[in-house]
């Protein structure tokens, strides 16, 4: 019989799967003696049968009851005691945390005799009717779908029958009544009592809380964050414990270093006489923990110790929830802490300054994406004007756009915007994702909007408290702003601006680009650190995509060690447009030679620059690839010209030579057409022009003492016969220079056949490197310039693919090209270079995959250069 159910004596953090993060982490703090409230978890293989077959598995429900007996007995009260009831808490925990996407259901076990004994036994009806009222809430709401405004409305009623402005002013009596109103709702819209039974409340949260993995926001979220959608989620049943049964009593949020900046030191905040979920909703304002030091020293320090076990015992920043009930610290969760990007970096190297982890584990704790954040753009402060208000600083970034008020006009808009809000709450997460950037008045760094903005990347500044949100309008400083009105957030410093602020470049690219030195600065410190690490581990080169001196000066400051591919056709854009028309207009070999002959010394400069730029490393030019049309007008706007002219009664001239011409090469598919080595097969001297230009530019190198390293690709090969036929034809060329050095000829892989033929194209290839944006267009038959908007969304949507095929390397499909490719390649020639030059080449989890594919290099923009190195390193360790 399988086991549903965990004691938290039984189980420990490396069992995630089966508890999720906080049952595994509840768990291990149990292990290790700290103050839990007794409790256990049910796992997530249960929820995903209950999904499957929409019935409590089978045996389940003793489970519970066999547990809960122990937990009774640990906490020496009895779920339904008249006289002295225990309250059970029943929250949702999965593998990943998904930050209040999922319920929890509070205060089980209060009914209309529980409620007396419970007030009677903490001397307080106040405390005991409130909590009453909350249960009836939440479980009307989870379990029964009661719609939560009506609620409110009975709420805010009872408010002004009171005569009073804040819940916290309702005594007993006024909270008597409004159970009965309560009561009523839940009547109305169920048709039934309130369940009375204590046993019954418990199963039906169970269930709420199980069904809470398929709500549509936590679809969202996990689709966003990229979690599976099939992992379920966990069940902790928990002995509840009271943060606001007075001033001796509160609950806190804490994190045993600073998540945004990583800075040394516990960091967090506190409430006083208040329950767990305030403090994360951000509703009231928090202060900060070091003033627990003041208000309840004895907890203070007790939580200090704890965080420091936990630190070491977890090797990593934690961040805990805590509930201090009547002067006695309970510790409610605790798991490896949520940070930003800098803190990550940060961290880690403090972590191995401290002898805590190894720089191997270091390039564990920090990411491609992260490093990528850290390269955004940041303000120009010096043309900022004065900030309108200064917040919170809780995602890092600097974000511009347009004001909107609500998640709807955040996720409709066209344009930038910035989500400005009171407060967020899950509700709000499509309107977050839209969004560039997140403003709120209330709530502090652990509030939802700073926890989900940070998971997402996304700058945030929260807790402004003086803006004055309202209809529509929001009020600061004296000033009115409206829906659409344009603000600057800067989530590193909380400072919100009027206007669109000038943004620039990040430090790190700064430091990159070689204009800062780390010295002295952490982050710089770190992230040099990590990379020198990165550098050392990796197995997999890193080039660049480059096409012009400058790019390629930079890719090298960013650690490039070559450049993978030179797209040559953007070196017949501009001006020299016109000498590619005179060559596809030119109809005897005469004019299409001097058409070349044109274009020769051109090509020679771009990439004797290009060479230097790259001294003493591999530039892979690629001959030409795209179809010559590509380079005349667009046939409406000819036609167009044309019939103007006929019509003006006047002679179309050149514009009707071309028109003629681009009708000829007009194709349906052109990236399935004339492009690539075909080009080379049928238009004589194209390559052959291309060629000779690399071969003198490498030979003009050489005379000014230079060391060019020149190879040439050949693209879109399919078939061995094609590859032979250039190459035969390039090496009579190269041959023909003197002064030349040797020039490697190898040739992209990117048509499925070539892949599948590889063992044969290697015997005419020296190198080969994947085209991946072609082999996935060819693998998949998607349209790279069309799909994505088209029809991308539903097929993630259906779990086709979790990201699109043309970001991250669909490993299943294109990815067995690319194994099958390297093998029957390398079998064929075993000094094969192999290499990769399509966009997955800056892509992390692409990167990964290509080194255990075994390739020797990866090739992508200057600006994904580090990240491309960091995760080659990671890919290792
Ligand atoms: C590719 O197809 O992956 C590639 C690098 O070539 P291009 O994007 O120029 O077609
Ligand atoms: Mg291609």
């Amino acid at each position: 019989m399988s086991r549903y159910v965990y004691d938290f004596i039984d189980g420990n953090k490396d069992l995630k799967d089966l508890l999720g993060g906080k049952g595994a982490n509840l768990a291990e703090m149990t292990r290790m003696g700290l103050p839990v409230p007794p409790g256990f978890t049910i796992t997530t293989d249960a929820c995903k049968e209950y999904l499957h077959t929409g019935a409590m598995p089978t045996g389940l429900l003793g489970e519970v009851e066999h547990h809960l007996r122990q937990l009774q007995a640990s906490a020496g009260r009895n779920l339904g005691d008249p006289h002295d009831p225990l309250l059970l808490s029943v929250r949702s925990g999965a593998k990943f945390s998904m930050p209040g996407m999922m319920e929890t259901i509070l205060d089980i076990g209060l009914n209309d005799t529980t409620v007396a004994g419970l007030a009677h036994q903490s001397g307080d009806g106040r405390f005991a009717w409130d909590s009453y009222r909350r249960l009836i809430q939440m479980l009307g709401k989870t379990v029964f779908d009661v719609p939560g405004e009506d609620f409110e409305v009975e709420l805010t009623m009872a408010r002004t029958a009171a005569g009073v402005t804040s819940d916290a002013e309702l005594d007993t009596a006024h909270l008597m009544d409004l159970v009965e109103s309560y009561k009523k709702v839940f009547h109305a819209h169920t048709g039934r009592e309130f369940p009375q039974a204590v046993h019954e409340q418990l199963y039906l949260s169970i269930g709420a809380v199980f069904r809470s993995w398929n709500a549509t926001r936590a679809v969202l979220y996990r689709r966003q964050e990229r979690i599976p959608q099939d992992l379920g989620t966990a069940v902790n049943v928990m002995a509840m414990v009271f943060g606001n049964r007075g001033a001796d009593s509160g609950t806190g949020v804490a994190f045993t270093r600073d998540p945004a900046t990583g800075r040394r030191g516990v960091y967090g905040d506190y409430l006083q006489n208040a329950q767990g979920e305030d403090v994360v909703a951000g509703i009231r304002n928090t202060v900060s923990l070091a003033e627990l030091a003041g208000i309840d020293p004895q907890s203070y320090v007790q939580l200090l110790s704890i965080m420091q076990r936990l630190e070491q015992h977890y090797r990593d920043l934690c961040d805990i929830e805590f509930t201090i009930e009547n002067g006695k610290l309970w510790m409610l969760q605790t798991r490896v802490g949520k940070r930003t990007p800098a803190a990550a970096f940060v961290i880690a190297a403090q972590l191995v300054d401290e002898g805590t982890i190894t720089l191997d584990e270091a390039l564990q704790r920090v990411s491609g994406e992260q490093l990528a954040q850290l390269m955004f753009p940041s303000f120009d402060k010096s043309a900022a004007p004065p900030p309108l208000v200064t917040g919170i600083p809780a995602s890092p970034g600097a974000a511009v756009g347009g004001i909107v008020f609500d998640s709807a006009s955040a996720a409709a808009a066209t344009g930038p915007v910035i989500l400005v809000r009171r407060e967020t709450n899950p509700d709000d997460l499509p309107g977050m994702i839209a969004a560039q950037g997140i403003l709120t008045a209330r709530g502090g760094k652990t509030s939802h909007a700073a926890v989900v903005a940070r998971g997402m990347g996304k700058t945030c500044v929260c807790g402004a408290e003086q803006l004055d949100i309202r209809d529509n309008e929001v009020v600061v400083a004296g000033r009115s702003l409206h829906a659409g009105d344009i603000i600057s957030i800067d989530g590193t410093t909380g400072h919100v601006y009027p206007g669109a602020v000038p943004v620039h470049p990040s430090k790190v690219v700064r430091y990159f680009e070689g204009d800062l030195t780390a010295h002295g600065d952490p982050l710089l410190s770190a992230v040099e650190r990590l990379m020198i690490h990165a550098d050392h581990t990796a197995r997999l080169g890193v080039h660049a995509n480059a096409d012009t001196a400058p790019d390629a000066a930079r890719a090298r400051r960013f650690g490039a060690t070559g450049i993978g591919l030179c797209r040559t056709e953007h070196m017949f854009l501009g001006d020299r447009r016109v000498l590619v028309e005179r060559l596809i207009l030119a109809d005897s070999d005469i004019e299409r030679a001097a058409a070349l002959d044109a274009l020769l010394p051109l090509q020679r400069a771009d990439f004797e620059e290009l060479f230097q730029a790259m001294d003493g490393q591999p530039v892979t030019v690629r001959l030409i690839d795209p179809p010559l049309h590509e380079f005349l007008p667009p046939l409406e706007e000819l036609t167009a010209r044309v019939a103007r002219a006929e019509a003006l009664g006047e002679e179309p001239g050149r514009d009707g030579v071309l028109l003629a011409a681009v009708r000829r090469m007009h194709e349906q598919n052109p990236m399935l057409g004339l492009r690539g080595v075909r080009l080379g097969l049928v238009i004589p001297g194209l390559f052959a022009m291309q060629v000779k230009a690399v071969a003198q530019a490498a030979a003009a190198r050489v005379a000014a003492g230079g060391d060019p390293r020149p190879e040439i690709m050949v693209p879109l090969v399919g078939a061995v016969q094609e590859l032979e036929t250039v190459r035969a034809e390039a090496e009579s060329i190269l041959a023909s220079v003197p002064g030349a050095p040797p020039i490697r000829i190898g040739t992209m892989i990117e048509v499925p056949r070539a892949a599948l033929t590889a063992g044969e194209i290697a015997g005419a290839a020296e190198f080969f490197s994947f085209g991946t944006n072609d082999l996935t267009q060819m693998t998949w038959g998607f349209s790279r310039d069309d799909v994505e908007g088209a029809f991308f969304g539903r097929y993630q949507d259906l779990g086709i693919f979790a990201a699109s095929p043309f970001e991250t390397i669909d490993v299943d499909g294109v990815g067995a090209l690319v194994r099958t490719a390297v093998e029957r390649g390398r079998a064929a020639r075993p000094d094969l270079t192999v290499g990769v030059c399509g966009e997955h080449g800056g892509d992390p989890a692409s990167v990964r995959f290509f080194d255990g594919a075994g390739l020797d290099y990866v090739s992508c923009s200057p600006f994904r250069v580090p990240i491309a190195r960091l995760e080659a390193g990671r890919a290792v360790v």
